[in-house]
């Protein structure tokens, strides 16, 4: 889709730190990740909605989750990797995996404060790491196809 960021990457147009491709799938580093080893799974086919991901294209997308898991696991060591979900920013399906090193990690909870009664997050908060710290991020998970 013309204009989706996620697609530009599965096209070879966009700069990405890659650390996983495969036909129908792709890991990369996020641009600002919550933690180092924090990663971006998507189906390569533009899709908006999760919910609307082909049952088997869901599986591959899942399994490369898993993959992709248990390298953040052997390299960062946290306790436990989360996933999220929220379907906001982007518009092309994307699992965030997020290493927790805190019951409240997937929460962005050190993002959070309280303003006029409502939780709200500071985005800017998080890290922007250049694009040699992305890479060297998407180095340490390198999973090769097969
Ligand atoms: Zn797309």
């Amino acid at each position: 889709m013309e204009n989706c960021p996620f697609c530009s990457i599965v096209k070879g147009t966009g700069d990405v730190s890659l650390v996983f491709e495969d036909t129908w799938t792709m890991a990369f580093i996020p641009l600002q990740p919550i933690y180092a080893g924090a990663c971006i799974v998507i189906p390569k086919p533009h899709i908006d909605h999760f919910t609307d991901i082909p049952d088997e294209l869901a599986a591959k997308v899942m399994i490369t989750a898993q993959r992709v898991g248990r390298k953040i696991r052997e390299v960062y060591k946290p306790l436990r990797v989360g996933m999220v979900v929220h379907g906001f920013g982007v518009h092309h399906a994307h699992l965030n995996l997020i290493p927790q090193y805190d019951p409240l990690d997937i929460t962005y909870k050190h993002l959070a404060y309280i303003e006029a009664g409502e939780v709200k997050f500071a985005p800017k908060e998080l890290p922007t790491p250049s694009r040699a710290e992305l890479d060297e991020m998407a180095r340490s998970l390198r999973i090769e196809h097969g």
